[in-house]
């Protein structure tokens, strides 16, 4: 009866829909008034409760001559089932190099809450209906809010529901490094060929094309080749294209042509949701009032907020201590008022977290932060760099110049006085660099 119910079933849905989740469902059993089927993984057994279990108890009702409750649950993985799923694991492989998706950035997993479900709705919305829904999506905000998840779950879903489409993800760096290669090797029209013939193209922080003129003139064609053909773009961004410095007037407007949405930090109630979604994946058992604990604690990163729990969990095997308030409290320096006679030590950043924020907030790379590039903004952000290590880190001159290649400290000492000197006169550069020390501040809250 049930090969009846999927030969209904094909009639009444897409084809291709009904391909990538309906075909594989398996019988199971009857008990009373409840049909079991199987499915083969946690997507479709949520794809199908979240939209076919109308259809298939329809049909169900038909062919077993009554209504039936439906439950579905996943395969077990018996040592045959194991073996498919290698191979399907194998392909995924193939698929990863082509796409360069990471498969475990799924919507399955990502958790929705107020200051995300805008960016999600219109990811969706985008996976469902690559090219038509909102062309390009610019997805905006803070670092470790989990754009570049969202992005990629994009790319996951539809190589799932759309097979023959082809996704292709890049950061915004690879794509540079790509073309410079290309260019040096003579390799324009291959390079061409890979950008312009895909069905989806996501690129992760594009803010950093900022000041990189050759680039945006290249990525201007493959946008105008892609968009024209109605092929799909999405964008990532840790701010909206308006604030980012140095790009031409045409891509900025390209830019906003589609929709813009952004990301916000995370309100209390959605950290707890991530926490605990991240215990269960981790096999961490932990308490509401744990979890609760941590949320306070850590505000405006997902990422750091992942990372507590698993820094935790390591730190409680190793001292063989329960997972408990009172590990977190310790672990997490969280009394506030009380000041630890090595207090001042958390408040010495590290040079590489200030590089990062810096180079996240202006637009360089790491590696032009501490290059030889002379190239105006460049040199500033250098600069800007050195100045915040001597404020945040409170780090010597000559270490300041040695983690930046440099053998002189006067050069460190210079760029300290001209940015205190800039800030003065130049109100925009101030108001950036303000945005920089809130983000360390923030930092040292949380480390
Ligand atoms: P971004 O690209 O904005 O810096 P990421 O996408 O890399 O951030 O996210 C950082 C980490 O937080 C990743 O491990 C990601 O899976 C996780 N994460 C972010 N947002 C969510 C969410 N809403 N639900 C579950 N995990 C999330
Ligand atoms: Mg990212």
């Amino acid at each position: 009866i049930w090969d009846k119910c999927l030969k209904d079933l094909k009639k009444s849905i897409k084809s291709h829909e009904y391909k990538a989740w309906i075909k594989d469902l398996e019988f199971v059993s009857i008990t009373g008034n409840k049909l079991v089927i199987k499915a083969k993984d946690h997507i479709t057994k949520e794809l199908i409760e979240k939209r076919y279990l109308p259809a298939i108890k329809d049909v169900v009702a038909k062919n077993f001559s009554k209504p039936l409750d439906i439950s579905i649950v996943l395969k077990r993985t018996t040592g045959h089932v194991l073996e498919l799923d290698l191979r399907t694991k194998k392909k995924e492989a193939e698929n990863k190099i082509e796409s360069n998706l990471n498969p475990k950035y799924t919507f399955e997993n990502f958790i929705v809450g107020a200051s995300n479900q805008f960016a999600h709705a219109a990811a969706i919305a985008v996976a469902e209906n690559p090219g038509k829904a909102y062309n390009p999506l610019f997805i905006y905000g803070g670092v470790g809010l989990g754009k570049t998840h969202l992005m990629q779950a994009i790319g996951n879903f539809i190589k799932t529901m759309y097979p023959s489409k082809t996704v292709v993800y890049v950061t915004t760096e690879s794509f540079m490094n790509d073309l410079i290669d290309s260019l040096r090797n003579d390799r324009m029209t291959e390079f061409r060929e890979k950008y312009r013939t895909v069905d989806v193209l996501l690129i992760d922080d594009i803010q950093f094309i900022s000041g990189k003129d050759r680039t945006q003139i290249e990525f201007f064609h493959t946008f105008n080749a892609l968009h024209g053909s109605g092929k799909q773009v999405v964008l990532t961004s840790d701010r909206p294209p308006r604030e980012i410095p140095m790009l031409t007037e045409r891509l900025r407007s390209r830019f906003e042509w589609g929709l813009i949405a952004d990301i916000q930090p995370p309100d209390f109630e959605t950290r707890i949701a991530i926490l605990r979604r991240k215990a269960e994946d981790e096999g961490i058992e932990v308490s509401d009032s744990v979890l609760k604990l941590i949320a306070s604690r850590i505000k405006s990163n997902i990422r750091q907020l992942e990372g507590a729990l698993l820094k935790l969990k390591a730190k409680a095997q190793l001292e063989g201590k329960p997972l408990d308030e009172e590990l977190v409290k310790n672990a997490l320096k969280i009394e506030p008022g009380i000041s630890h006679p090595s207090s001042s030590e958390s408040d010495h950043l590290p040079v590489d977290e200030i590089k990062k924020v810096v180079s996240q907030t202006m637009g360089v790379t790491i590696e032009e932060l501490n290059g030889s590039s002379r190239k105006k903004h460049i040199a500033l952000a250098r600069q800007v760099a050195m100045y915040l290590c001597k404020k945040f880190g409170n780090y010597s001159f000559p270490k300041i110049a040695s983690a930046f290649n440099r053998t002189d400290h006067t050069t460190a000492m210079h760029a300290f006085n001209r940015i205190k000197e800039l800030r003065e006169k130049n109100s925009e550069l101030n108001q950036l660099i303000t945005e920089i020390e809130n983000t360390l501040a923030r930092l040292i809250d949380t480390s």
